[in-house]
């Protein structure tokens, strides 16, 4: 690691580059740590999360870019627009090696830009974009968009859809078309700043350290996972998407907004039958062995146009599945590759769908509006979708941040 902090401030637009201190990096590590000091350190209290003067901070950890396994990921932190809380969100893919190779541990941008931009890193080559013709896309169509104004068709992106552009409390960053940081809001905070994207690409290695060492632990770890997937352990064949029966076994499947953690129809849910019917493609996080994350045929789908789309994690196959009582394993791959389009957190989603299909079949929620929505009807849980991402008819309750914090963890205020 380099200890190189890239600060970017959409209001200035000014660019600084920063030495992380040594004493920072010891105690706090990477990651999580790193987001925890810069925020404490730099937010003052009562910021609005929404407001330019909170932060996004994007961290890699120390062995990134090493290819020693599991080390490919990065944390985002914020303060959370849903929580008002301190926030948090990791995820693998490319992204965080990709910082690692243009030089950088830590990126925190601050402020907010007049006009929609998005901002570019090439090595130590880094701009602030335009991006008024990219406000309105959804994430898939920004990613390419972006590839070709770059010419760079391997850039790294994490992007924002429609949901965090329309301030969605829910909404979250798409990254690497679907490995999200996807909690807390965290595509609002990228809308609120008018920021669009984030686009990296790295030409450099790590070479500092022990390499020799580096080298040793690479090979230690790589042999201990191979050993625990050739015992058939790990997630290595149908990554999360295998905990479905394991949960339900455990009465722990969230069904029909939780009345039950037991769904009669768990096995069509995700597992094995997923895999094999729609030819599943193994497509491990940067130098993972385990390769727990794999994506699906797109031809199979005529909703997409794509040849690869996401197979959805345990968390999705959770709450857009059976705690929406929907079994058909089509629908929670079609919901979930809308939220990544959308930029919608899938776990609040279907959250927040289950607990509309609850109140609506118990008649707490009545009209017209609601017609049709009950746990299990496919069409509703995709339309639904769409109408939170816009914030339109009910779709704008479920976007409004204090009907979250009513439903899951009540205010919480620093
Ligand atoms: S492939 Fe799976 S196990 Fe490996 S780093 Fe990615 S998420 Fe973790």
């Amino acid at each position: 690691m380099n200890n190189e902090l890239l600060r970017i401030n959409l209001t200035t637009k000014q660019i600084s580059l920063e030495k992380i201190p040594e004493s920072v990096v010891y105690s706090y590590v990477g990651g999580t740590g790193y987001i925890t000091y810069y925020l404490y350190k730099e937010l003052e209290p009562k910021t609005d999360p929404l407001g330019p003067e909170n932060k996004i901070i994007i961290a890699t950890g120390p062995a990134q870019g090493t290819r020693i396994p599991i080390t490919g990921r990065y944390a985002v932190g914020t303060k959370s627009p849903l929580t008002n809380h301190f926030l948090d969100s990791h995820a693998g893919g490319f992204l965080g090696p990709e910082i690692r190779f243009a030089g950088y541990d830590l990126i925190i941008i601050e402020g907010k830009a007049e006009n929609p931009v998005y901002i570019s890193i090439k090595d130590d080559k880094v701009e602030i974009k335009d991006a008024k013709n990219l406000w309105g896309k959804l994430s898939y169509e920004t990613e390419d968009a972006i590839r070709e104004e770059q010419n760079e068709p391997k850039m790294r992106i994490i992007c924002i859809g429609p949901a965090g552009e329309n301030l969605v409390a829910i909404s979250c960053p798409t990254a690497d078309s679907h490995r999200n940081p996807g909690r807390g809001g965290l595509g609002a905070v990228f809308g609120s700043k008018n920021l669009k994207a984030i686009a990296v690409k790295g030409s450099s290695r790590p070479t500092n350290g022990d390499q020799e060492k580096i080298g040793e632990l690479r090979k230690e770890y790589n042999a201990r996972a191979k050993q625990a997937i050739d015992a058939g352990r790990g997630m290595n064949k149908y990554g999360t998407s295998d905990a479905v029966g394991f949960a339900n076994e455990m009465s722990q499947y969230p069904t029909r907004n939780w009345q039950s953690g037991e769904f009669e129809e768990y096995e069509k849910v995700g597992g094995v039958e997923m895999d094999e019917k729609y030819k599943a493609m193994k497509r491990p996080c940067y130098g993972c062995p385990i390769g727990c994350s794999s994506t699906l045929d797109g031809s199979d789908f005529e909703w997409t146009e794509k040849k690869e789309i996401a197979r959805p994690e345990y968390e999705t196959l959770a709450m857009l599945g059976g705690n929406c009582g929907i079994s058909n394993n089509e629908t929670i791959i079609h919901a979930n590759y809308l939220c990544n389009q959308l930029g919608l957190d899938t776990i609040s989603t279907g959250s927040g769908i289950a607990m509309v299909m609850e109140a609506v079949e118990k008649g707490l929620l009545k009209g017209e509006e609601f017609e049709g929505i009950k746990f299990g009807n496919d069409e509703k849980l995709l339309e639904m979708l769409e109408l939170i991402a816009y914030r339109k008819g009910i779709g704008e309750i479920l976007a409004r941040e204090e009907m979250h914090k009513q439903l899951n963890i009540g205010e919480l205020s620093i």
